[in-house]
């Protein structure tokens, strides 16, 4: 078996396939919530940049969303732990801080929960320049008749805005 499944990679690497365990992997890396954002997955916020079989074990590339967040310790273990739970060991994690992470990393899905969370996604591409494309749209009632109340929301990486048409005050992550 053990033979068998060394002949698979191989013959996975020539051809340019991944092994299965690699969609396994990213499965269960999707049900890792971010600390910050529990609405959001590491995986919604693209912070897994890729994940690589080696001879002995796995490779998973990571780029924390802010260097320095004390997040990122809580991630590696967290990444370490449910791999491991799955029967994936032994992992080696990479921590890639080059390209920094952007919200542009962010899916559709993940604006789509976070807006459902209550904070309003990013609006604009950091990479185009076209970063917080104003006016914010509220995540409440979808009003854009909106006023920024702060620079900082609940954490630096937001800003707190109030909507003129519900009134509700609500966070808005900027674009980084
Ligand atoms: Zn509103």
């Amino acid at each position: 078996m053990v033979q068998q499944c060394n002949t698979f990679f191989r013959a996975g690497f020539r051809a340019g396939i991944q092994p299965p365990e690699i969609h396994q992997i990213w499965q269960c890396l999707h049900q890792i919530a971010d600390p910050e954002l529990p609405a959001l997955s590491i995986t919604d916020l693209g912070m897994i940049r890729a994940v690589t079989p080696l001879q002995n074990g796995w490779r998973v590339t990571f780029t924390p969303t802010y260097s320095g967040c004390p997040a990122t310790e809580y991630l590696i273990n967290a990444i370490q732990e449910t791999l491991a739970q799955a029967g994936f060991t032994p992992v080696y994690i990479e921590i890639s801080l080059t390209p920094a992470w952007t919200t542009d990393w962010m899916n559709a899905d993940a604006k789509q929960r976070l807006r459902e969370s209550g904070i309003a996604p990013p609006q604009g591409l950091a990479c185009e320049k076209t970063a917080d494309v104003e006016p914010i749209t509220c995540p409440c009632c979808g009003s854009h008749e909106t006023e920024k109340i702060s620079e900082f929301g609940s954490t630096a990486c937001k800003a707190l805005y109030r909507c003129q048409q519900c009134l509700e005050p609500f966070d808005y992550f900027k674009c980084i």
